[in-house]
């Protein structure tokens, strides 16, 4: 390095300065909070130190014991901060102090609203973090070493978190980080050793690392505040709901509540100890693909490494939480953890016992399973595709809107259709739409309303793969409304099958006239029993299934193999029975096929055609 205590100044990233401002007026009425996100990283930072030295030549634990410690100076008027961790680099104090890598972080600062509380409430979600250092301080200062790196590679960090950092090279002896939090004017209230004590037990208790202080009287001489012990390896008895929350806090770097929390002490062939949240709100990253999943594997209460998906399967990867296996080696690496017997057991133990907790909460608190729902039911449903093992269970999960729901939540499980279902009534009926605004409209309701069988409206993307791979439910076949004739079954009574059978005959002549003039645009035309109130509608060959999704996930809407169906009984097909002129009926013809199409909630091929051609019909009545 040429000159290696070169200062030099840099601009933070623009969202970073409208999160620091955001920061430090929306949590001030929560501003002891900075002492738990600065412990939670520094007992982080340790946890990677572990890692690393199993991993990384050169890396090792140094010889002083690992912890944290708090120290306050009351002359100067700063908290200190300080681990021996794995410390940062140079690049990585620019990387992870200086930017927000997070993906969704301009998505989230326009959902900003200027309201205080909503936007507390954003920000946690976000994740809070190290920033909210300067709730309480003006000016921060952090030294740090990379462990592994020459004792001539610290870091110094210096910044008043308004628009820039200072940060120069200097030499730093010990390996991991320290903080220096200069607090502002009118915080001498944090300088009270007993009011830090008190923070440190209310927030970062379950820290597994000692947290140390100096004794008020002698400087010397230094206590454990926190238990300094795992959370989930002490007896439930000894843990507090407030506990469980602010561990999650830490392992989920989330600032809500988790909604639910299951902690089970495993013994068997494998001894393992699960702890795991189901959060209450999903984070800005849930759909971002080979994001860091939510758990942390530990071995004998030691940290080893986050899940890259050998503990939960995707489709659960909005679990947060810690799994601590007593039978692992303590130096697992990845791919021993891809073909590990003890892995495989973990796992299947871990997806069963979240899905019974789940139904647990959806049989006992019906508006928390609604958040959850709400947050986590498409994610939820990527499982009936990809656990066919547990496909049942997580069936028994899936909330619907349909066509009985009050409003536009999805409340209805699939247990609650089967028993509503009509006498005679063998199949669970659904319609896929692009939105739910478009399913609710669709004509391809209209039987279905007149003869009140309920209908599952279907508007997520993933629906689509969900009705392929679920087929059936408790021995029920799901069919889609708007694919195939529609077929009642023992629902349609004889009179009406002669009806439409003696409408099919009448129309026969229509139909062919219609198919001639719509030539290659329909697979099919055919008269229906399907529409009370709409003349036609498109409906989907019945083999469309896989080639209607790949047109879905186009956005276009509208089915590969269209079939149009005309209703007997509309004024409008009833008078285009007797048209005698081809150039009208034709004209008719695309009308009728386009205003199927956006009924569908997709778009037309040829907007302009379709308008010419309906002001010419207009125009000729
Ligand atoms: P998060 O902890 O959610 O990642 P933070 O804002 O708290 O977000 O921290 C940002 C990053 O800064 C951390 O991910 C880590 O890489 C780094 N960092 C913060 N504090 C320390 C520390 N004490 N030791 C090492 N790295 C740290
Ligand atoms: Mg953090």
């Amino acid at each position: 390095m040429d000159a290696p205590t070169q200062q030099e100044r840099h601009n933070f990233q623009a969202e970073v300065v409208q999160l620091l401002d955001l920061m430090i007026h929306s949590l001030y009425s929560n501003k002891e909070i900075f002492l738990r996100e600065l412990i939670s990283n520094a007992s982080d930072a340790i946890d990677r130190l572990r890692f690393a030295s199993h991993t990384e030549p050169g890396v090792e634990v140094g010889d002083d014991p690992l912890r944290i410690h708090v120290g306050v100076d009351k002359d100067a008027r700063t908290i200190t901060v300080r681990d021996n961790g794995i410390g940062m680099s140079r690049p990585e104090v620019i990387d992870n102090i200086g930017t927000i890598a997070k993906s969704g972080t301009r998505e989230f600062l326009n959902a900003l609203t200027g309201d205080q509380r909503k936007d507390a409430t954003l920000i946690g979600q976000f994740g809070v973090g190290f920033y909210s250092a300067f709730i309480v301080a003006d000016r921060v200062t952090l030294t740090t070493r990379r462990a592994g790196l020459p004792a001539a590679e610290g870091v110094r960090w210096e910044s008043d978190g308004r628009g820039d950092y200072a940060i120069e090279t200097v030499e730093r002896p010990e390996q991991g980080t320290e903080i220096v939090l200069h607090l502002r004017d009118g915080e001498d209230d944090l300088l009270n050793d007993y009011r830090l004590r008190t923070i440190i037990r209310t927030y970062s208790d379950h820290i597994s690392l000692p947290i140390l202080m100096a004794g008020e009287e002698d400087e010397a001489e230094e206590s454990v505040v926190n238990r300094a012990s795992a959370l989930w390896a002490r007896p439930k008895s000894e843990i507090s709901e407030s506990d469980y929350t602010e561990f999650y806090k830490h392992v989920a770097h989330d600032f809500s509540d988790p909604l639910a929390h299951l902690h089970a002490r495993v013994e068997g062939a494998y001894e393992y100890t699960l702890l795991l949240f189901i959060p209450s709100r999903a984070p800005f990253d849930l759909w971002v693909p080979e994001v860091r999943r939510g758990v942390k594997l530990h071995v004998q209460r030691v940290f080893i490494m986050d899940d890259t998906g050998q503990l939960l399967p995707r489709y659960l990867r909005f679990v947060r939480g810690v799994i601590d296996s007593n039978d692992l080696p303590l130096n697992v690496s990845r791919e021993i953890l891809q073909s590990s017997r003890i892995v495989d057991s973990i796992r299947s133990s871990a997806v069963k016992r979240v899905l019974r907790l789940l139904k647990e909460m959806a049989d006992n608190d019906a508006e928390k399973y609604g958040t959850f729902w709400r947050e986590f039911g498409a994610v939820l449903k990527e499982g009936v595709a990809e656990d066919y093992s547990n496909r049942e269970a997580i069936a028994r999960l899936l909330r619907f809107t349909t066509t009985k729901s009050a409003g536009d939540e999805p409340d209805v499980s699939l247990a609650d259709y089967v028993e509503r279902m009509k006498d005679g009534q063998e199949k669970i009926y659904y319609l896929l739409a692009p939105s739910a605004a478009a399913a609710k409209s669709s004509p391809h309701l209209e039987l279905f309303d007149k003869k009140g069988i309920e209908v599952l409206l279907l508007s997520d993307v993933v629906d689509t793969w969900l009705v392929t791979s679920l087929q059936d439910f408790e021995g029920r076949r799901l069919q889609s409304i708007a694919q195939g004739a529609a077929d009642l079954g023992a629902l349609e009574d004889e009179a009406e099958r002669e009806a439409s059978e003696k409408a099919a005959t009448e129309l026969a002549g229509l139909v062919e006239r219609l198919k001639t003039a719509l030539g290659d645009k329909v697979f099919d035309v055919r008269s229906t029993t399907r529409l009370t109130t709409s003349p036609a509608c498109i409906v989907a060959n019945e083999p469309d299934i896989e080639l209607n999704l790949t047109r879905r996930l186009r956005g276009t809407g509208a089915p590969s193999q269209p079939i149009l169906e005309i209703n007997p009984d509309h004024p409008i097909i009833r008078r285009l029975n007797g048209e005698s002129d081809d150039r009208r009926l034709s004209d008719w013809a695309h009308v009728l096929y386009d205003q199927s199409i956006l009924t569908l909630g997709a778009r037309v091929d040829d907007p302009a055609a379709f308008v010419d051609r309906l002001n010419t019909l207009l125009m000729a009545d």
